[in-house]
């Protein structure tokens, strides 16, 4: 994996943890597949689910895994051991394409289903600017003015506790907090921050003062 696969596949850490996740789940059990909800996949990885769905988007698309059939009790995926991706990109026309591809497509080049419905207003542009602008342009716990590009959104209530896509339940984040928040509820991981010295009492008690007003 990591002295070939990773490097030729130019997998990001969120999607080498999922495909860790998947692999520990499927082949290391015996099996070529293994059935997931968005979930257990936002709860096993420490993601948000909108981020774990979007990584496992991406997987697909850089022929990692396969979605088998989709329902409700999840996606069947069959995944593949890096010899046979690494194998099945030399024989690839489409390889180069493959290893760059971000876009998201309805379906796979086999003609697939997508992995899982888009909330299209999650990712919509308008909505992340919405979300930045009531939040002053900066993350919602550290305080830190985020900078182009380089924040997230993040579920105040984790979505694997049930928390929605709603704004309400939605906050900019810069990506440090949100991969170390994972599924910390919001009032604890700002505690901790305090606890580090990273907010001061006052501001402390103005982030929980909004959290209970959202
Ligand atoms: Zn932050």
């Amino acid at each position: 994996m990591e002295d070939v696969l990773f490097p030729s596949l130019r997998l990001s850490t969120h999607e080498r943890a999922l495909y860790v996740h998947l692999v520990r789940h499927s082949r290391l059990e015996g099996r070529r597949t293994v059935r997931v909800s968005r979930n257990d996949l936002a709860c096993a990885s420490g993601l948000c689910s909108s981020t774990a769905r979007h990584y496992l988007r991406t997987l697909a698309r850089k022929q990692v895994v396969r979605f088998l059939e989709r329902s409700g009790r999840g996606c069947l995926l069959e995944v593949l051991l890096p010899n046979e991706i690494v194998a099945g990109l030399a024989h690839s026309p489409a390889s180069k394409e493959l290893v760059f591809a971000v876009r998201e497509v309805a379906r796979d080049s086999a003609g697939q289903p997508r992995a899982w419905p888009r909330t299209d207003h999650f990712r919509s542009p308008r909505f992340r600017a919405r979300i930045l602008k009531r939040d002053a342009g900066q993350c919602f716990y550290c305080l830190r003015p985020l900078r182009p590009g380089e924040w997230t959104l993040d579920h105040v209530n984790p979505a694997c506790r049930g928390g929605s896509d709603a704004a309400s339940n939605v906050v900019a984040s810069c990506i440090p907090c949100n991969w170390e928040k994972g599924q910390t509820s919001a009032e604890d991981f700002l505690r901790g921050l305090r606890r580090k010295k990273i907010l001061s009492p006052a501001q402390l008690r103005s982030r929980l003062r909004r959290l209970r007003s959202m």
